[in-house]
């Protein structure tokens, strides 16, 4: 087959942003290289293959880009979890806090049926505080987390810790 990239390589890191501090790993150098997005695809779509999936939850706005796709080789339904004040209809929401703050995330009263099987997919787990209030949104609305997937992982944050009774993976660690 062909030969498999180093995806971490193609990650570009961003010193400083969006604020002083902060090393933002920009994943549009990924996805803008066609192999290298579908290997992240399909490497995604290995992990759950085998499994009964009905939906695909992604999260704002890096993991619409991954999970729809990831949906749609699951033949499973895609379901957006978006930032306070974007879904039209009527939304369970979730607060958690931030370093600095808060922040909100919705998702629709009626996205999740009870007993679905669900796969989450973001790009990058760094506290773990956002997947955490996304897994507590659909266990609510009665579905069952099948499994959780991100293409990066900052290890060194021990983000896994905020959801270590589920099946975690990620395609690329770094520190
Ligand atoms: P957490 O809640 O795990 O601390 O942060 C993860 C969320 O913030 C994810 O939705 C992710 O998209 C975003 N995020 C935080 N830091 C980065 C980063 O360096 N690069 C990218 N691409 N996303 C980040």
């Amino acid at each position: 087959g062909m030969k498999e990239m180093d995806l971490a390589s193609i990650i570009r890191n961003i010193p400083d942003f969006p604020k002083a501090g902060i090393q933002f790993k920009d994943i549009t150098t990924l996805l803008k290289n066609h192999d290298a997005f579908r290997q992240a695809v399909d490497s995604l779509y290995h992990l759950f293959k085998d499994q009964e999936v009905d939906i695909v939850v992604g999260i704002e706005a890096r993991g619409f880009i991954l999970g729809s796709v990831v949906a749609y080789l699951l033949d499973a339904g895609f379901v957006p979890v978006r930032k306070k004040g974007k879904l039209p209809a009527a939304v369970r929401s979730k607060t958690y806090d931030l370093e600095y703050g808060s922040a909100t995330l919705e998702m629709h009263l009626d996205a999740i049926e009870k007993n679905q099987k669900v796969v989450i997919i973001d790009d990058l787990l760094a506290t773990g505080g956002t997947v955490r209030a996304v897994c507590e949104m659909i266990e609510e609305a009665g579905g069952e987390i099948a499994g959780i997937a991100f293409l990066i992982e900052l290890e060194s944050l021990q983000g896994r810790k905020a959801i270590d009774k589920y099946q975690v993976y990620s395609l690329i660690k770094l520190d």
